[in-house]
Formats: structure tokens, C-alpha cells, sequence
């Protein structure tokens, strides 16, 4: 599914802006990464998508239906999110993080009882094997596996949605280097592969150019530089 941002602009209620006339289109299947330093309004634009922020001007559309109340309930079954700091339950089994992100397709009793149709035990260990990690980190708790597992979790987790879109917000930022290519290495396939819209904020100017099919930089709300990697100037 597509994304299309029209004039969105956000004030907070202090009255300081956090983002001034964004005009997207992410089209679908598109790597697009936000790029900017902190507190350049990537993480509001995210979330704007999923409606945990709405804009204060303008409007986001997802395959052409505005994000609204009505429209939500139905588009937050397509929609997966990646947390810097994994976002896991760090006291529950990987097993039951997984099955939390087939939640939204899924009845509560089901994770609380873990009584899961086998189809959906079998597609969790399918996109474990998929990220990389294996059965056994299934039993383990979430606290007891490495920071990188626990993005590689993170990623299986939100593809248990099958999921149209996947927001990943500062998903790198709190692994090392080479943990951190892998992880935007799975995004990117998963964009290319399986048609998964991704929009991926990052800081790092040299990690958005190896990985995204399209950049968007952000500066104080603004958005100062929206193309393709190669045409990004070594300047800022
Ligand atoms: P980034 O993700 O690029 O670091 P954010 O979107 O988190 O930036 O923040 C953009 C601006 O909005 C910053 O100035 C931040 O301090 C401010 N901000 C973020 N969330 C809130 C909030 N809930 N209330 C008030 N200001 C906020
Ligand atoms: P297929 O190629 O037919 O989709 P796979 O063996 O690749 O089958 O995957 C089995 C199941 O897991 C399918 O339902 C597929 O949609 C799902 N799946 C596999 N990898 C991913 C992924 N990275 N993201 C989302 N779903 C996936």
C-alpha cells in the first residue's frame, strides 16, 4: 500500500512545530529512509501513519484513505512497527512476542492462553529461520537474548502481520555496525521481495545511502532533500 502525506505540518500544544508542510508519496514496495538528526520530526512523521500522532495540518492517506478513526482499525492489521529498543515484552518467551504481532489478526485469548493454530506456529519459525535466529530462541525470554536477536525478533515479530507497511523507527541505533546492516539488509529485502512498503528513519547518512531506494532528509521539520541516494551531496 502507498502513503501519501499532503501538507502535513505538526504543533505541539507547548506551541513549538514539529513538522512544517510534508509532501510525500511513497509508493508502494519503496525502501524510503527519513534521515535527519534528532529531534528533526522523523519519529512524529512515522507515527503519524499509524495514528499514534495526528497532524495538526494537512493529512496522511494510506492506498488512498485518509488515517482516521474509522479508517484505523483496519489499516493497523497491515501495518507493523520497529522500535529502536526492540519493543519487546522483555519478561515474555520469544514465542510470545512473536505472537503479539499477529495480534491485530488474531483474538486475545489466543497469546494469553498460547494455544496458536499451528498454521501460526509454523509461520513464526518460518520467519525466525527467515531472520536468522532459530527454535530454541522461541522458548527463551526476550531479556536473555543479544541486543542484535533481539532486533532480529523485532523484524520476525512485525512480519507476522504479513504486514503492507513496516515502520522502523531508529531501528539500527541501538546495535553495532554490522548487526545494524543486517537488520536494514532483511528491511530491504523484505521491501523488494515482498512488496513491503518501509519507511525507516535513520541519523546515519552513510547507512541511509548504502540501503535505501529513496532518502528524505529532515531538518527542523523540513523536509531539505527528497531523491535518490546518489543524488545525496556529501554536504551536511
Ligand atoms: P526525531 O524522531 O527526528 O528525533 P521527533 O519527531 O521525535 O524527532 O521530534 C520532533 C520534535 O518534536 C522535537 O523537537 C521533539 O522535542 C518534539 N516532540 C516530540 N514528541 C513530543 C511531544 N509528545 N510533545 C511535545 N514535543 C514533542
Ligand atoms: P511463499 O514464498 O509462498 O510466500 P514462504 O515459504 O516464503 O512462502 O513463506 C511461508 C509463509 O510465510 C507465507 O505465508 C509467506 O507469506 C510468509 N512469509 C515468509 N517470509 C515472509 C516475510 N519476510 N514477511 C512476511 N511474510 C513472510
Amino acid at each position: 500500500m502507498d502513503i501519501r502525506f499532503e501538507g502535513v505540518g505538526k504543533v505541539w500544544p507547548d506551541g513549538t512545530r514539529a513538522l512544517a508542510d510534508i509532501d510525500l508519496h511513497v509508493p508502494a514496495g519503496q525502501f524510503c529512509i527519513l534521515l535527519g538528526h534528532s529531534g528533526a520530526g522523523k519519529s512524529t512523521l512515522l507515527r503519524m501513519v499509524n495514528g499514534l500522532e495526528t497532524p495538526s495540518e494537512g493529512r496522511v492517506r494510506i492506498a488512498g484513505e485518509p488515517v482516521d478513526k474509522r479508517s484505523l482499525p483496519a489499516l493497523r492489521r497491515r501495518i507493523a512497527m520497529v522500535h529502536q529498543h526492540f519493543g519487546l515484552v522483555q519478561r515474555a518467551s520469544g514465542a510470545a512476542n512473536m505472537m503479539a504481532g499477529a495480534l491485530p489478526a488474531m483474538p486475545l485469548w489466543r497469546v494469553l492462553t498460547g494455544l496458536y493454530p499451528r498454521a501460526v506456529r509454523t509461520r513464526a519459525c518460518t520467519l525466525l529461520h527467515a531472520v536468522g535466529l532459530e527454535e530454541a530462541h522461541l522458548a527463551r525470554r526476550a531479556e536473555r537474548l543479544s541486543g542484535g536477536q533481539q532486533q532480529r525478533l523485532g523484524l520476525a515479530r512485525a512480519f507476522m502481520l504479513d504486514p503492507a507497511i513496516i515502520l522502523a523507527d531508529e531501528p539500527v541505533a541501538s546495535l553495532d555496525p554490522a548487526l545494524g546492516h543486517e537488520v536494514l539488509e532483511l528491511l530491504r529485502v523484505q521491501a523488494r521481495e515482498r512488496g513491503t512498503t518501509v519507511l525507516c528513519s535513520l541519523h546515519q547518512i552513510d547507512l541511509a545511502r548504502a540501503f535505501a531506494d529513496r532518502i528524505v532528509a529532515l531538518h527542523r521539520g523540513q523536509a531539505i532533500f527528497d531523491g535518490p541516494p546518489a543524488k545525496l551531496d556529501e554536504r551536511d
